[in-house]
């Protein structure tokens, strides 16, 4: 012992034995410390003499004790893990120096109380506090439906402080709950315990850097490493085929290159199959199966199993076991795991680390001073050929790409369709840490010969700031007028060379201006259209006590209502005292039907709105007010088809009283 804690010496002669041996002895004059992490020491002998050599060998040296009740040596979980976390302590204290307050996210999301998750759960959020990153434990009651998971979810797919979400399973609820949609329903970039289909997909097809490694598996993989056993080349085999342990589990070894046999419950001859590993990991859920005699002599053996079995040795009457009878298979291993202090804590640190990762990932990318932008290439041709021709022989990039560039998170983008997507205002307050960039305006500009305007600067600005001055630049327009839906130029896609893809799908996308404006046009239309009709059908009596009902016995004019009679020189205040004479040109707007010229007007940028005197341009003057007022689809005051040459003429076809109306309808 060394202070407390377990030694081994290495000598150059217990390097060349196939089995070293633990020692437990003092520290000697002829001994030093090359190397002490967590709780073990590593004393090299003075007679070694490449000290450099046997570091490199004995990174693995720690927990390679001989276990007690035979020969294996035990694959402690619990040394390995606090080697990591000791690393990781050291990554988030590094990411809080990047960026002031940063701290790694973990959401915990647990639905009813199953005990045996609760104690999982408190173990988690230990291992996280003692390394730094914020864990929130998210309880949701036992009533909670899928569809409650799910919007949690989403919640917290969204919450730029957490970098990690984990479901504990299995969901204990009063309900149904599929486990697949509740993990695909994780953000894949949040996705810690790797077990999304997209990340599933990346460990499946030997990507195993793009997205999260399973946890479990993972840290079998690292426990694996530490014994040193060359794995590439090996039999591997593996007991179970469940997708958090047993599957992916195999796909890891089979992409560090052992060759792999997996096994399940239909398998036939399970006891041959396994004593054939050189490598095996059990992962079954059955207490103690896999006996002595499934063991390969020098196998390396890992059990996942965690199984509650009776002990009435113990005072709570139980104990844990693997599913592997360990005293047994100890006696023919090189290397086994205990249980407990195996599997179970590399998994929780497993989490931690990949928290750690998404955490790091986030932070780049929030800090990522460049976008990744991958520009179209353009073809440009000689003579320029008409816009629309020039728009389609681009294909635009799928938007979930463009995102991907700029840095958004894929929750924060809802796709419409493939080209275009509304971003989530989440993503403001997740980049609130980053310098605020410049918003350059441009406005009004005459057009050139060529039709250079605002579209086309502002288009052309982005591009030469984006595309070939690498700044991050992106251009924000409104949405087009109306123009190209009726088949004018314009509408705000840009012309010529600078245009904006997919031009149809941009001119053709409604969106909230032209929707309020064409309600509020229907809307007047049709109090218009009653008032006329309503006021040919009644009397003024009729008429006028509709409008100034009696409630509860007496009659009241409203404030508006009042206005309208000052307006109309009717000095009263008591409806009761209005003279029949009266109380008709209150209640009547006498429209006649005939002065109403119904005007198109489309969105709030229509001419129209904006009192345009539309025909007096050079270009326009030898078109005749019908031909172009007709083209615009409107209609004359006195009946034929085209108003009159001025469309601010048509405004008269609003009578001021109907706002009157309209509010009083309000
Ligand atoms: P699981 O989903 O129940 O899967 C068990 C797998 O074992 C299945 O593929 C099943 O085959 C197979 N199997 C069951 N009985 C078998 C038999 N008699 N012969 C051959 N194969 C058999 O379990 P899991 O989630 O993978 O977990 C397995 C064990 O690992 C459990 O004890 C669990 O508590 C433990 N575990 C530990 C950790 C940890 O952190 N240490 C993490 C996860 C799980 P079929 O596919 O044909 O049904």
């Amino acid at each position: 012992m060394l202070g407390g804690v377990r030694c081994r010496i290495i000598t150059p002669a217990s390097i060349s034995r196939p089995r070293p041996v633990l020692h437990r002895f003092s520290r000697s004059k002829n001994s030093e410390i090359a190397s002490v992490c967590g709780s073990t020491a590593l004393l090299l002998h003075s007679s070694f003499k490449q000290v450099p050599a046997a570091l490199g060998r004995v990174v693995c040296v720690r927990s390679m004790s001989t276990d007690a009740t035979g020969a294996a040596r035990v694959l402690s979980g619990n040394d390995a893990s606090s080697d990591v976390k000791e690393e990781l302590k050291k990554r988030v204290e590094a990411l809080g120096q990047k960026l002031p307050g940063f701290r790694p996210g973990l959401a915990i999301v647990q639905v009813g109380g199953r005990e045996d998750s609760n104690v999982y759960i408190r173990m988690k959020l230990k291992n996280a506090e003692a390394i730094g990153i914020n864990a929130t434990h998210v309880k949701l009651p036992r009533s909670a439906t899928e569809v409650e998971v799910l919007l949690k979810l989403n919640e917290l797919n969204q919450d730029p402080n957490i970098h990690g979400i984990i479901v504990q399973m299995p969901p204990d609820s009063e309900h149904y709950i599929n486990p697949h949609t509740i993990t695909d329903a994780v953000n894949p970039e949040k996705d810690v315990d790797g077990l999304h289909t997209m990340n599933e997909g990346h460990v499946a097809t030997g990507d195993l850097e793009t997205g999260f490694l399973p946890c479990t598996p993972n840290g079998v993989m690292e426990l694996i490493k530490r014994t040193g056993v060359k794995i590439a080349g090996s039999d591997a085999v593996v007991l179970g085929r469940s997708k958090i342990v047993g599957t992916p589990m195999s796909e890891l070894l089979k992409w560090h290159h052992a060759t792999v046999t997996v096994c399940h419950s239909k398998t036939k001859d399970l006891e041959q199959k396994a004593a054939a590993a050189d490598i095996l990991v059990v992962a079954i859920g059955r207490a103690e199966m896999v006996k002595e005699s499934w063991i390969k002599p020098g196998a390396v053996v890992i059990d996942c199993g965690i199984n509650s079995i009776d002990d009435p040795t113990k005072k709570s009457g139980k104990r844990l076991v693997g599913d592997v009878d360990y005293k047994g298979a100890a006696k023919r291993a090189s290397w086994i795991t205990p249980v407990p202090g195996g599997v179970g804590p590399m998994t929780v640190i497993m989490l931690m680390r990949n928290t750690v990762l998404a955490a790091e990932k986030m932070l780049e990318r929030l800090l990522q001073p460049k976008w990744n932008l991958r520009p179209l290439p353009l073809n440009i041709q000689t003579p320029v050929p008409s816009d629309i021709s020039i728009a389609r022989a681009q294909v635009p990039k799928e938007i979930s790409q463009l995102a991907e560039e700029i840095g958004l998170m894929r929750a924060e983008v809802n796709p419409y369709g493939s080209k275009k997507a509304k971003i989530s205002l989440g993503a403001i307050k997740r980049l609130s840490a980053c310098k605020t960039g410049k918003y350059v305006v441009v406005a009004g500009i005459t057009p050139t010969p060529l039709g250079e305007g605002k579209s086309t600067t502002t288009y052309g600005l982005a591009q030469a700031l984006a595309t070939h001055k690498k700044v991050n630049a992106i251009v924000c327009v409104r949405q087009p007028s109306q123009g190209p839906t009726f088949g004018l130029k314009g509408g705000a896609a840009g012309g010529g060379y600078s245009q904006v893809i997919p031009m149809e799908e941009f001119n053709l996308h409604l969106t909230g201006d032209i929707h309020a404006v064409t309600a509020a046009n229907n809307l007047l239309a049709a109090q218009l259209d009653a008032r006329v009709f309503h006021e040919a059908s009644q009397t003024d009596a009729a008429l006028y006590i509709r409008l100034v009902p009696a409630v509860k016995g007496k009659r009241q004019f409203s404030k508006i209502q009042l206005k309208r009679l000052v307006k109309l020189g009717i000095d009263k205040t008591d409806p009761d005292s209005l003279t029949p004479e009266e109380a008709g040109r209150f209640a009547r707007l006498d429209i006649d039907p005939d002065t109403i010229t119904w005007v198109r007007v489309v969105d709030t940028n229509d001419r129209f709105l904006r009192g345009i005197t539309v025909g007096q341009a050079d270009t326009e003057r030898n078109i005749g007010p019908e031909d172009l007022l007709q083209h615009f689809g409107c209609q004359r005051s006195d009946g034929r088809a085209g108003p009159t040459a001025d469309m601010n003429d048509m405004k008269v076809a609003f009578p001021g009283e109907l706002q009157f109306y309209l509010a009083e309808a309000e």
